[in-house]
């Protein structure tokens, strides 16, 4: 059995939708597929829930864009006007209009994850339609009735003795050799929709991978694979044959778009070898991660989180940072889910790298001003090196202004302006 992902961009529009379909087409084994919302639809739904909580006038408008996105992808797809579908989201559709516009909850959080959760149930609908006209029949898995989770909504954490006997149950290829379902999305024991984080999709790949022992997952994207630089950011990149675990693990960690860091443990933890392949280049091998020993070619890898923000702390009377005062202060930070990228002490200093989340980084600021004497820059980047060479350091921060500096065997990092 294999696990397939496709994102957002890979089912952005018909044409892309109808190479989903090639793409499936090409493999006899049993699948699952997990599938995103349709290109942006994520970031849409979050602008029209933005709208609606300030009331603004033009929310109806965005509402009635995202419809007429989704319904000019299902024209396209569908000639038949009397096929189904069409009501089916129109009814989907009427339901998120409730949510945004009427329904009320007790926090933003919850009304979020009522809202947000629609794009993978429109894209996962059509699609799976599509696949049945086109004779690729398969089954529609509602996952927010199989991924149970906690309530903490936006990053929800997956119960995974229940989830494990539901998706046992649900997955059972007995009476369909491909499902199709959603990425990112979960439901609450007290039947909420419930969203994993941010790019999810690929975690939902990976933990259905682990639970239901597939031979392999496979991350379809719109590149070649992994690169060893982001071809945004840099001007040459080479594809990566191979990683291990533990560095993709670094990778994802430090910023590298490709993959979510949450998906490498649950494949890790089973042995799953999880592919990134191209889905305009299908034929391509892509990159393969799986348990390799060692980091075998020679090709330094640079990592660049840009919106950094870089704070340095000092006691106003001199006394040492101990360990009291810093799980204070991370204390504060993991409440506030403040990601730290980077950190250096010294006797009476801490400074640390995290990403620049406007609001949350202000009140953090407000907040330690209070016991510290404090410094700050933003917009910064966290440049990463893996396998560095002096060369490749050189070729990178020549020209720019570097805060921190550090290095270990493997790796160096850079807070660089
Ligand atoms: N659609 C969700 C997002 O954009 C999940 C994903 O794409 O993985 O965050
Ligand atoms: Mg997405």
């Amino acid at each position: 059995m294999l696990v397939f992902k496709f994102g957002g961009a890979s089912v952005k529009d018909a044409k892309r939708v109808r190479n989903l379909l090639e793409i499936v087409k090409r493999f006899s084994d049993n699948l699952i597929i997990v599938v995103s919302a349709f290109g942006k639809t994520t970031n849409a739904l979050e602008e029209l829930l933005e709208l609606s909580v300030d009331n603004t006038p033009n929310c109806i408008n965005k509402f009635e864009t995202l419809k007429s996105y989704h319904f000019k992808i299902i024209k396209d797809l569908f000639p038949d006007e009397n096929h189904i579908i069409f009501n089916e989201i129109e009814t989907e559709f009427e339901k998120l209009r409730v949510e945004i516009f009427e329904k009320q909850y007790d926090s933003y959080d919850i009304k979020y994850d009522q809202v947000v959760s629609f794009g993978e149930i429109f894209s996962t609908k059509i699609i799976s339609a599509f696949l049945n006209i086109q004779k690729l029949s398969n089954k529609w898995i509602d996952i927010r009735k199989v991924f149970i989770t906690d309530d903490t909504y936006r990053e929800a954490k997956i119960d995974f003795e229940l989830t494990k006997v539901k998706a046992k149950d649900s997955f059972s290829f007995s009476e369909s050799k491909i499902y199709l379902t959603q990425g990112f999305i979960g439901g609450s024991e007290k039947g909420f929709s419930t969203t994993l984080g941010r790019e999810g999709s690929d975690y939902t790949a990976a933990v259905l991978a682990n639970i239901l022992d597939a031979e392999k997952a496979i991350v379809w994207k719109d590149v070649e694979g992994i690169l060893n630089a982001d071809p945004q950011y840099f001007e040459e990149t080479e594809k990566l044959e191979k990683l291990s675990y533990q560095e993709a693990v670094e990778l994802a960690y430090f910023g590298a778009k490709v993959i979510h860091p949450k998906t490498l443990k649950p494949l890790h933890n089973k042995n799953i070898p999880l592919f990134v392949r191209s889905f305009i280049d299908p034929e391509g091998e892509g990159t393969k991660i799986d348990s390799f020993k060692k980091y075998d070619q020679n090709l330094p890898i640079f990592i660049l989180k840009k919106d950094q923000m870089l704070i340095s702390l000092f006691p106003k009377d001199l006394s040492f940072i101990i360990e009291d005062e810093l799980s204070k202060i991370f204390q504060y930070l993991s409440e506030h889910r403040i990601k730290v990228n980077l950190i250096q002490n010294s006797a009476i200093s801490i400074s640390f790298c995290i990403d620049n989340a406007n609001n949350k980084t202000k009140q953090l600021i407000e907040r330690l001003k209070k016991d510290y004497k404090i410094l700050y820059n933003d917009r910064l980047e966290l440049l990463t090196i893996r396998h560095y060479s002096v060369d490749a350091i050189e070729k990178v921060t020549k020209d720019r202004k570097i805060y921190i500096d550090q290095r270990s065997r493997h790796t160096a990092h850079f807070v660089i302006k």
